[in-house]
């Protein structure tokens, strides 16, 4: 068998378990009327929550520094790549957060590997909530801690396992936001907990920051809550690309020496930086907080119109928990031929016997469209 067989068998396994992923191909611009191949759709897919992504006064900000700096940072931020933006920004986002330091990295994805194996090592033990993002699994696997995966959201039972499992260091590791289920994770009570018993506190805010908060700090900012890193991204509500760590001075700068992914790897292109600014100065004044209002009333009528939905009331992520893939996918292609696009998701996104429809809202959504696809959505499950 050579390897080209290998994955043809592959992929007519993924196929006959409803599991295959087609690409979907986008044309123009980002926003809530999307072109989805070649179609006109209202979209609920997104994780462009505050509605920047498309936003004119990022691309100026982008274009311009392209003008002025060129496309590429040439090497890796510790080599030659280190631009006054990607700096600015970080005293930016830093000031923002209120904390010691804040480091970029180039995604998410790169930010949860690299803090995961640089804070963690052979000896420690990681307690990982079970519906935690891949990049965090991932990132305890390469760390080579031991990991102790707690039910979702269950403090009770992580209070158990904090008092079972001890190792030379003890890290508990958390979404604040969850990105399938749009719930949230009892923050205080994890912070309450760690302190409790000598461990530290890594929140993932992917979701949150932006969306959830005071100025958009996120759900540890809005509870008073100061765990030791928090991640936040740039792709969803600052509607850019890439993400941070915000901790104090001397993590921040012990992930600059050591984190794998940003010292093997380019650096972000400096005009994403600069849009990256012009979308923080928005989330952090009153536009964002306009936004956020708007946002978090969308989620609410459209809970109130669709009770069957999943998330916390005033989250912008609502899940349609459906079980089996194949009907998942059928109601999605039934909402998509009334023009509405929304995500459906299958394992390994979500456990096995979990894929969902998941819906985003936007700020920039209007009532009218929540109201739509609500109406919709109720005719689609009703009907099947
Ligand atoms: N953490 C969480 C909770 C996420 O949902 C995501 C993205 N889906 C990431 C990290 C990764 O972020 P990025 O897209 O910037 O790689």
């Amino acid at each position: 068998m050579s390897l080209d067989d290998d994955a043809r068998t592959e992929l007519a396994e993924l196929e006959a378990a409803q599991l295959r992923r087609i690409p979907r191909v986008v044309d123009g611009r980002q926003g809530v009327v999307v072109v989805v191949d070649g179609t006109e759709v209202v979209s609920f897919a997104s994780n462009d929550y505050l509605g920047l992504a498309g936003d004119r006064r990022l691309a100026a900000a982008a274009a311009s520094s392209l003008d002025e700096d060129g496309v590429g940072a040439g090497a890796s931020r510790l080599i030659i790549g280190n631009h006054r933006s990607h700096v600015t920004l970080e005293a930016e986002l830093a000031a923002w957060m209120r904390c010691g330091g804040v480091q970029l990295f180039n995604t998410g994805y790169a930010a949860n590997v690299g803090i995961m194996t640089t804070l963690l090592r052979a000896g420690d033990v990681v307690f990982s909530d079970e519906l935690n993002h891949a990049s965090i699994i991932d990132g305890c696997r390469l760390s080579r801690a031991e990991v102790v995966v707690y039910p979702h959201n269950d403090v009770a039972a992580l209070d158990r396992l904090l008092r079972e499992r001890n190792g030379s260091r003890r890290i508990v590791v958390s979404e604040s936001l969850f990105s399938m289920d749009g719930d949230l994770a009892d923050v205080a009570a994890l912070a309450a907990l760690a302190r409790h018993h000598d461990a530290a506190l890594i929140l993932d805010e992917a979701h949150a920051i932006g969306a959830l908060g005071p100025e958009g700090r996120g759900v540890a900012a809005s509870l008073g809550v100061v765990p030791d890193v928090v991640v936040g991204t740039f792709g969803k509500a600052l509607g850019t690309f890439g993400a941070f760590a915000a901790s104090s001075r001397a993590i921040s700068e012990l992930l600059w020496n050591r984190a794998r992914p940003l010292v093997f790897s380019t650096g972000l292109p400096p005009s994403i930086a600069a849009a990256t600014r012009v979308a923080l100065d928005i989330v952090r004044g009153s536009e964002g907080d306009t936004r956020r209002r708007q946002l978090a009333s969308h989620a609410r009528s459209f809970r109130a119109q669709v009770p069957e939905v999943g998330g916390s009331p005033e989250s912008a992520i609502a899940p349609l928990i459906v079980g089996d893939e194949a009907r998942t996918m059928q109601l999605g292609a039934r909402l998509l031929a009334a023009s509405q696009l929304v995500s459906t998701v299958r394992p390994p996104t979500v456990p096995r016997g979990t894929a969902r429809l998941r819906m985003s809202f936007s700020a920039a959504h209007s009532i009218e469209q929540v109201q739509t696809v609500g109406r919709i959505m109720q005719r689609v499950i009703g009907a099947s």
